[in-house]
């Protein structure tokens, strides 16, 4: 059965949110919003997760490296 599947407490997202805001744009210049994108351990989320579609996850994924190079937010906790 399906019914053993873990990860049943993550709160799925089911749409993209550069997608359905057409005026928010991937920036690397705007880390607040990069950081719901990244978990605990500053790693890049997977977009099954946080249900970002295939176009944005690859600009996002650029501007994250983007900000981490500028120091925007961080490659790696502690
Ligand atoms: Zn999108």
């Amino acid at each position: 059965m399906m019914n053993n599947r873990r990860n049943n407490n993550v709160v799925q997202i089911k749409h993209c949110l550069f997608c359905l805001e057409r005026e928010r744009n991937v920036d690397y210049k705007d880390p607040q919003t990069l950081r719901r994108f990244i978990n605990q351990r500053a790693k890049i989320m997977q977009p099954k997760r946080t249900g970002i579609c295939t176009k944005h996850q690859r600009k996002l994924a650029t501007a994250i490296k983007r900000a981490r190079f500028m120091a925007l937010l961080p490659y790696t906790s502690k």
